[in-house]
């Protein structure tokens, strides 16, 4: 039985879908105004596993994970660049689906995006307002009316009265009380605008997500996604906004991802320690960081650094070896090495238990490999089969080690060609030579494995 932490009631229970067999999901996707940075791939990843393994199990899930591409940071990027608005976000959705490609993360069954949602997104503030939750002022905002929705705060655990404190400093004169959100905004001169019964304006962010995400699930829906930093206030309000105007509970099930930090320190663009995906993928393989990523349980905060990318390349590269020089073929997967996988990934989705039972199996292999048995093919099927699920181990493994992000320190042509002078030192019996060769390419991060069939080589 699969069973899943919610952080709403802040505690793992047995999951029970709205309807038998379906899952409507829902993730905050990204904000597009730049490109990705690891703290992205982190969700992206999460979300992606959790997707697979759903559908592994046989559920037919709706993946909804929306785009924003209309906000302040876009439009303030956009006037920097001195571009039009759309063409910059164009420019980085691109950026993040060929990201996304890279990482093996699937596509959402749809990806709704804000300035196609106007319509649906003008419509719930509608609803919002003449529900008496929100209230229009004269320069042509919209506000959510926080008093009128007593259960704010049930999934941030943060008590209205204190969050009053809080917000006090920065009273405004136009709210009828400080911890008001907006939910349309009046345009500014010369910003993107659509119109509205309120004048032209734009919308805020949180309305934008409950208005798409009811749209494609319907009031209700199983599960919610996000980042670590979503759950207050953007996942509050949604609550708030959605639940407000339906009358109807929004979700049954909410999932936060954590953290990434960066050598123990959280990750910013003032601390100089921010990297996007590109960065990574120009050091590490896309694969290798995927890895990296699904290590740790997708709640844990994890740490960045070079050392924890070096031991996935060795882990991953452990994996993969088991693979090398066999022929995988298409045959029934080992059932008790199955059943211990999905009874770690039962466990609210457990990746790092998961991929404990992948090592356990890669021992099974090598060993069948020394002793020539029978079942060598079902095993290396059943690590193919499982890989597959934590969306790993589906190139050969030549490919894996041949193939390179940084092909900076020497190119496929050149390992080739020392190869091959190798080769020649050995015929000659040039035992120094061919050790010197051997030693310039270890410098260069490539190993060489001499085997029966000749010699093969990775990139370390
Ligand atoms: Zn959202």
């Amino acid at each position: 039985m699969l069973e899943i932490y919610n952080s709403l009631t802040q505690e793992k229970a047995p999951f029970v879908p709205l309807e038998p067999g379906k899952i409507k999901m829902y993730v905050c996707g990204m904000t597009v105004y730049d490109y990705c940075h690891i703290g992205h791939a982190r969700v992206m990843v999460t979300f992606d596993v959790i997707v697979r393994y759903l559908r592994h199990i046989g559920y037919d899930v709706n993946y909804v994970r929306n785009i924003t591409d209309v906000d302040d940071k876009i439009f303030n990027r956009a006037a920097e660049n001195n571009e039009p608005f759309d063409a910059l976000t164009a420019r980085f959705i691109d950026a993040m689906h060929e990201d996304e490609r890279r990482l093996g993360v699937i596509a959402p069954t749809s990806e709704p995006r804000a300035t196609l949602c106007m319509h649906q997104i003008i419509d719930m503030i509608e609803t919002l307002i003449a529900k008496d939750v929100a209230y229009a002022v004269e320069n042509g905002d919209v506000y959510f009316s926080i008093e009128k929705f007593p259960e704010y705060g049930q999934l941030s655990k943060k008590k209205l009265d204190e969050l009053l404190v809080g917000a006090r400093v920065e009273a405004s004169q136009i709210k009828r009380n400080p911890m008001d959100f907006v939910l349309w905004k009046s345009a500014k001169a010369g910003e993107a605008s659509w119109p509205s019964p309120w004048g032209e304006g734009r919308p805020g962010w949180h309305i934008e997500c409950s208005a798409m995400s009811t749209h494609c699930l319907g009031n209700t829906f199983d599960i919610h996604g996000g980042g670590p930093d979503l759950k207050f206030p953007h996942h509050e309000n949604e609550i708030a906004q959605s639940e407000a105007a339906t009358g109807q509970k929004f979700v049954n099930c909410w999932m936060h991802a954590g953290a990434v930090r960066v050598n123990k320190e959280k990750m910013s663009k003032s601390l100089g320690n921010f990297f996007t995906i590109r960065d990574v993928m120009e050091k590490y393989d896309p694969e290798v960081i995927r890895y990296f990523l699904i290590s740790s349980h997708y709640r844990s905060q994890v740490d960045y650094s070079e050392d924890s990318l070096q031991e996935a390349v060795a882990a991953l590269g452990r994996l993969y070896n088991a693979m090398r020089g066999e022929v995988i073929a298409e045959c029934e997967v080992v059932e008790s090495y199955q059943q211990r996988f999905q009874q770690a990934m039962n466990d609210d989705f457990n990746t790092p238990l998961a991929l404990s039972v992948l090592f356990e199996l890669v021992k099974d292999i090598n060993k069948a490999k020394t002793e020539g048995a029978a079942e060598l093919p079902q095993l290396l099927a059943t690590l193919k089969r499982l890989g597959g699920i934590l969306g790993i181990l589906q190139c050969s493994a030549e490919d894996f080690f041949t193939r390179s992000a940084d092909e900076s320190a020497i190119s496929e042509a050149e390992i080739l060609a020392l190869i091959e002078r190798r080769k020649q030192a050995r015929i000659e019996k040039n035992w120094a030579e061919s050790d010197r060769v051997r030693d310039e390419l270890k410098d260069k991060g490539v190993i060489l494995d001499d085997g029966r069939e000749g010699t093969t080589w990775r990139r370390l």
